[in-house]
C-alpha cells in the first residue's frame, strides 16, 4: 500500500520554520500537488508578527490551510482575504500573479499560534497560461466525511460523494482529516496518485508506523485505511498524474524552461501586477 516514505526537512523561511515535505529529488510530485510545506507550529509574540513580502507565481495555483493562526492574503487582482484555521484559500497564478502573506493586525498586536500547511499544485498544460484567479471558502462551507472515530473535512475537490465548493482545474483532492487515538479511517480513493501526510499524532498504514511529520506516497487503490496510535491530524491528497513533468525555479512552475526564463525577467524587471495597497516591498528574485 506505502509505495514510500518521505520525511519532511526544516527550512527557515526567515523567521517561521517549515516543514518541507515535497518536492524531493525522490519524488517531485503526488498527483498535480508538486511542492508541500507544513507551516509551524510556531508562537509569535506580541509585537512580533511574520511576513511574507509580495512575490509572484505562474503555472500553479497555491493552496493555503491553517490549523491554528490567521494571515491576511492580498494580490494583483485587488484580493484582500483573511485566512482562519479551517478554511481554504486557493489562489491559481495562471499566466501570472502577485501576493503577499501576513500576519493580521489582531496577530501582530497580541501574537498567537501559526500552525498549517501550504501546497502548490500545477496548473494541467493547456491552463498554465489561463487568467488568475482566487477562490475562499470559510471552514462552516467544507463538507464533512464523519465516521465512528474520525472527521474529514473535505478542502478541495471531491471524496465520498462529498464535494468541496474549492474546485481545482484537473481531479484533485485534499481531505484534512481527525482521528481519534486507536480509531480507524477508510477514506475511499480514486486509481490516481495519493499520499498521506501526518501533521500531527501518529498513524499505522498496513504494519507501518508514520509519526508526525511523514508522507506516505501510496500505491495506487480504491481506498486507504488508516489507525491512529494517539489523536491524530493528517492531510490525504492527490489525484490525476500530472501528464509531463513540471520545471520548477522559485515561485515558478510550468512545463517548459523558456517560460520559467521569462518569468525570471519578469519579475526582476518589475513587469508582474502589483498588488493595490501593498505595492511598495518586494522579494527579489534569488540570485542563483
Ligand atoms: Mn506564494
Amino acid at each position: 500500500m506505502i509505495e514510500r516514505i518521505i520525511l519532511a526537512r526544516a527550512h527557515d523561511l526567515g523567521g517561521l520554520i517549515v516543514g518541507r515535505v515535497l518536492p524531493t529529488a525522490q519524488r517531485r510530485s503526488i498527483g498535480p500537488f508538486v511542492f508541500l510545506d507544513h507551516m509551524g507550529p510556531a508562537k509569535f509574540e506580541p509585537g512580533a508578527g511574520f511576513d511574507v513580502r509580495p512575490h509572484p507565481h505562474i503555472g500553479l495555483a497555491t493552496l493555503t490551510y491553517l490549523f491554528e493562526g490567521e494571515q491576511i492574503h492580498r494580490d494583483s487582482l485587488g484580493t484582500m482575504q483573511p485566512i482562519r484555521p479551517l478554511d481554504v484559500n486557493l489562489m491559481i497564478s495562471g499566466r501570472g500573479i502577485t501576493h503577499s502573506e501576513r500576519a493580521t493586525a489582531a496577530m501582530r498586536e497580541h501574537g498567537g499560534g501559526m500552525h498549517g500547511l501550504q501546497f502548490w499544485l500545477a496548473l494541467p498544460e493547456h491552463e498554465e497560461d489561463c487568467a488568475p484567479s482566487f477562490h475562499h471558502a470559510d471552514a462552516c462551507d467544507l463538507p464533512l466525511i464523519e465516521d465512528e472515530g474520525f472527521r474529514g473535512r473535505v478542502a478541495v475537490g471531491s471524496c465520498a460523494g462529498k464535494d468541496s465548493p474549492i474546485v481545482f482545474p484537473a481531479p484533485a483532492m485534499l481531505v484534512d482529516l481527525s482521528i481519534d487515538e486507536s480509531a480507524e479511517a477508510v477514506i475511499p480513493l480514486e486509481q490516481h496518485e495519493y499520499g498521506v501526510y501526518v501533521a500531527d499524532g501518529a498513524v499505522m498504514i498496513d504494519d507501518t508506523l508514520l509519526p508526525a511529520r511523514t508522507l506516505a506516497v501510496l500505491e495506487r487503490a480504491s481506498e486507504v485505511r488508516m489507525r491512529a496510535h494517539e489523536p491524530s491530524r493528517v492531510a490525504v491528497f492527490g489525484g490525476l498524474p500530472l501528464e509531463k513533468p513540471r520545471k520548477m525555479y522559485w515561485n515558478f512552475v510550468a512545463t517548459d524552461d523558456a517560460r520559467i526564463e521569462r518569468a525570471k525577467e519578469d519579475w526582476r524587471d518589475r513587469r508582474f501586477p502589483v498588488i493595490p495597497g501593498d505595492d511598495v516591498e518586494f522579494i527579489p528574485l534569488p540570485e542563483t
